[in-house]
């Protein structure tokens, strides 16, 4: 069998450890599974997204050395979406919500984890909204995908067996936010299908996502899950994760400073623990560490 994976940074800074440890991953899994690797540029937020960011995306692994088989963009797939909105639309799986953020934080209860579980107000208003009120598509809104109330069992390579109910994590979730922005869950799942990922490696914090994500694709129509693994995050010296300093510590201002990739690949994997010190490394011997822990 052969498949694609992705490796999706979003262009709201320039790329940092945390990017290079997770596209070690993403080049790691492709050569083990023998898989196409895509690039795609996730700016599906345009109030975030910068064209520098963008360039350095593509300049940045282009130093570094990897090298891809394809790329997309999401400011450039506006079509793409309409049409899957369209479609959970014919199923009638979409309602506006026109909650504030303080209404949200209020009237709803959170998960462990500390996200807002959306009860349905607005669902549960829509039979008996007055249609008078000719501002209803005007009025401040979102657009929320309805989340079948089901637990899901997903398995990660890495992390093992999981079962969990999108709708006690965080209820029916926006996938056009009040802004008008395509919404990360919403691209993503409509990228993954329409560009056929059969791998999807990443990093551990948006585990969180993955069963949210296997419910909005099965209402897209996708039928064949793919392959999940969740690598482990950067952590530093108390095990805690990348404060926001070390995340704005970019890339490029190590390359400014006379930092060889080598030096970078190095550096990057000790952090991570996958090796006993800094010395640095060539790229395919970082990815060889890491395929050996795939
Ligand atoms: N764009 C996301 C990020 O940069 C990654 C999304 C994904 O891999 O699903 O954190
Ligand atoms: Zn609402």
């Amino acid at each position: 069998m052969s498949g694609k994976i992705r490796f999706a940074p979003s262009p709201t800074g320039y790329l940092h450890e945390g990017h290079l440890l997770s596209a070690l991953y993403v080049w790691a899994a492709a050569k083990k599974w023998n898989l196409k690797i895509h690039l795609r540029i996730e700016d599906h937020d345009q109030s975030r997204a910068r064209p520098a960011y963008i360039a350095g995306i593509r300049e940045d692994l282009a130093w570094l050395g990897f090298k891809y088989d394809s790329e997309s963009i999401q400011s450039a797939r506006g079509q793409v979406y309409e049409a899957a909105l369209q479609k959970l639309k014919e199923k009638s799986l979409v309602y506006p919500c026109y909650c504030s953020r303080k209404q949200l934080l209020a009237e709803n209860p959170q998960s462990e984890t500390g996200e807002i579980v959306y009860q349905g107000k607005c669902f549960k208003e829509v039979g008996s909204r007055k249609p008078e009120v000719g501002s209803i598509d005007t009025a401040p809104h979102n657009l929320r995908f309805i989340v079948p109330n089901k637990f899901i069992d997903w398995h990660d390579l890495r992390l093992g067996d999981f079962h969990e109910n999108p709708k006690l994590q965080c209820g029916d979730f926006p996938i056009l936010d009040r802004d008008n922005q395509w919404t990360y869950q919403f691209a993503v799942c409509v990228d993954d299908i329409d560009e056929q990922i059969t791998h999807i490696v990443r990093g551990e914090d948006i585990r969180n996502s993955t069963a949210r994500q296997i419910a909005l694709m099965e209402a897209l129509g996708r039928t064949e899950r793919p392959v999940y693994l969740h690598h482990p995050l950067i952590v530093d010296a108390n095990n805690k994760k990348l404060s926001k300093r070390e995340l704005a510590h970019s890339l490029r201002q190590d390359k400014e400073a006379g930092i060889t990739p080598e030096m970078l690949f190095g550096r990057v994997c000790y952090k991570a623990h996958l090796t006993g010190n800094d010395t640095p490394i060539a790229l395919v011997d970082a990815i060889s560490i890491i395929m050996e822990t795939l």
